[in-house]
């Protein structure tokens, strides 16, 4: 009940004034965001290739209203992408890019979009490091997939995020199964309509087991973004299935998550990625979190109530 509420207030720029201005969020933010600067940022990095776990890393700043923000957001991209060459990370760490963060949703978004993610595409590759284009509402899916398409041109390597909770995925999952093709696939967290997407949590489980079962028996590079025991224990079964071996796909969770099933996983010679959010545009991405889990929400809510 709570999940779709906490979904709309993520768009609401009141209550997103509120909630970010206010000192006291802070400390549960900290548990989903890895700092605010592009130095933390490479801390956490660090801390994690410690514990022998990759990372893909977004630099946070969905849902622009003006040009100017998509180009800051692509000249933060690009500086990422010298750091990580710089530190010799880039075959540790690649990059999630939110198309909207470089001005999908304005006039003209799509080849503007295009225009600024392109740069970002090759200045990684040149760096040894490699893009995935995060999926977001399903109003942008078409958008996403095209340039995605475009980009696979001259960058196969460049990924996709499919959400099992759409309608549409399996078909999406058929078409992205090819040689070459790295795709994560996740359940979904945008607040969707009956029209395009699953409601019940069993049916969005149940597609997430269909569309893993393309991916996994597909010739492309599965990406597993989830944190649920049993989507981890299916793969695991489908891999041997498949004769996939560790390395040959990999399981994704996000920064903050699970951290112990995370360390399992490596432990157990798996390939394991970190989804590691930095930036100050934090406001969407924790709103997110918070609409997975409701005991998210009460820790939120205590952790107000207790200073
Ligand atoms: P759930 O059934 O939601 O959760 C299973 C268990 O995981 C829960 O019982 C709980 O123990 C734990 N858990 C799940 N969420 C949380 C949380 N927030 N806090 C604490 N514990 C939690 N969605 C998109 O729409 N587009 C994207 O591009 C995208 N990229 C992603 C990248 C990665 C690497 C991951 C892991 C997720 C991404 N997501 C994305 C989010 C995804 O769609 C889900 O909303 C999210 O992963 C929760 O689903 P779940 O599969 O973990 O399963």
């Amino acid at each position: 009940m709570l999940g779709p509420v906490l979904l709309a207030a993520a768009r609401s720029d009141s209550i997103r004034r509120l909630v970010s201005a206010a000192p006291i969020t802070r400390p549960v933010v900290d548990r989903y965001i890895a700092g605010e600067s592009l130095d933390q940022c490479l801390e956490s990095v660090r801390t994690l290739a410690d514990r022998g776990i990759e990372v893909t890393i977004d630099f946070l700043g969905e849902d622009i209203t003006q040009r100017s923000e998509a180009l800051r957001n692509r000249d933060a991209y690009l500086a990422l992408t010298e750091a990580l060459a710089a530190e010799g990370l880039g075959e540790r760490a690649e990059m999630s890019v939110k198309l909207s963060a470089f001005g999908q949703a304005l006039p003209g978004g799509h080849e503007l979009a295009l225009a600024n993610v392109v740069p970002v595409v090759e200045a990684a590759a040149e760096a040894g490091t490699t893009v995935t284009l995060d999926m977001e509402d399903h109003t942008t899916v078409d958008s996403t997939l095209a340039i995605l398409s475009e980009l696979r041109r001259s960058h196969p390597e460049t990924g996709a995020v499919v959400q099992s909770y759409l309608f549409r995925t399996e078909d999406d999952c058929y078409a992205l199964a090819g040689e070459g093709s790295r795709v994560r696939l996740v359940k979904g967290a945008y607040n969707e309509p009956v029209e395009v997407a699953h409601q019940d949590k069993r049916e969005v489980d149940l597609a997430f087991v269909r569309c893993l079962k393309i991916l996994m028996a597909g010739k492309g590079y599965p990406m597993i973004g989830s944190h649920d025991p049993r989507m981890v224990a299916i793969t695991e079964e489908l891999a041997r299935r498949h004769g996939r071996k560790p390395g040959e796909y990999e399981f994704q969770m996000l920064y903050g998550i699970r951290e112990a099933e995370q360390d399992r996983l490596v432990a157990e010679g798996h390939r394991m990625r970190a989804y590691i959010p930095y930036g100050t545009d934090w406001y969407g991405y924790f709103m997110r979190r918070l609409a997975e889990r409701p005991a998210n929400l009460a820790f939120f809510l205590r952790s107000l109530v207790s200073r």
